[in-house]
């Protein structure tokens, strides 16, 4: 079930994935970008655990959006407003409910991403965490469609973000810092595609 307790185990398992993961995704944004990816996301997942152990909201939209203003507070890069979007985006359109539904998490985290798109002004095939997380959130609706409950869903939204993130590498970045490399981003994972497969894996984590 979607509730507050599960938007917490989500964010506890994901702040534990960047951790553990942080070196690698720096290690990424040095071939194609300013080698901050990693630091970024661990001082912003850092502050949102911190906001949410002290003042823990009661319902899943209200730990979604906190998360999301704290990185966008706290992160200095693109990476910060483009998942605090997202997370704020999702959290707002769960507004105040208890719980919600996978279909109601499925169209929440569909109307953040779309927040994303509008802000980054990125489509799919442009080399960011869309192509991660567009893959992860059509995959989701399809399952869920299909008739499979919340922890399939997110399985194979989960393979899906992987994958995405898999097919980056050999993309050709038109946003953000890696644009500027232009033939020579071919070749290299994204680390924005990278972290979202990190942030979806989290999600079905949670779930389980
Ligand atoms: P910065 O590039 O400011 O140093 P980060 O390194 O934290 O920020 O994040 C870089 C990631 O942000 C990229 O790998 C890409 O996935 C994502 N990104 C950058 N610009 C955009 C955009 N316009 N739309 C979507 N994602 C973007
Ligand atoms: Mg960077
Ligand atoms: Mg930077």
């Amino acid at each position: 079930v979607v509730d507050a307790a599960y938007a917490r185990r989500w964010l506890a398992l994901a702040t534990a994935a960047v951790e553990r993961e942080a070196d690698r995704l720096t290690e990424l944004d040095s071939a194609i970008g300013d080698a901050d990816h990693g630091t970024n996301l661990r001082r912003g997942f850092t502050a949102a655990s911190a906001a949410v152990e002290k003042d823990p909201p009661g319902t899943p939209g209200g730990v979604l959006a906190l998360v999301g203003r704290q990185l966008i507070g706290s992160v200095g890069g693109a990476s910060g407003p483009l998942y605090g979007t997202l997370l704020r985006g999702a959290g707002k359109h769960l507004g105040d409910a208890e719980t919600a539904s996978p279909e109601e998490l499925c169209g929440a985290l569909r109307a953040g991403l779309e927040g994303v798109a509008r802000l980054g002004g990125a489509a799919a095939g442009d080399k960011t965490m869309l192509d991660a997380l567009f893959p992860a959130v059509d995959a989701m609706a399809f399952s869920l469609d299909s008739g499979a409950g919340l922890v399939a869903a997110l399985g194979a939204a989960r393979i899906a973000a992987d994958e995405g993130a898999a097919a980056t590498v050999p993309m050709l970045a038109r946003k953000g810092r890696a644009s500027y490399l232009g033939e020579r981003s071919v070749g290299h994972q994204d680390p924005g595609a990278t972290s979202s497969a990190l942030l979806v894996t989290a999600l079905a984590e949670a779930a389980e």
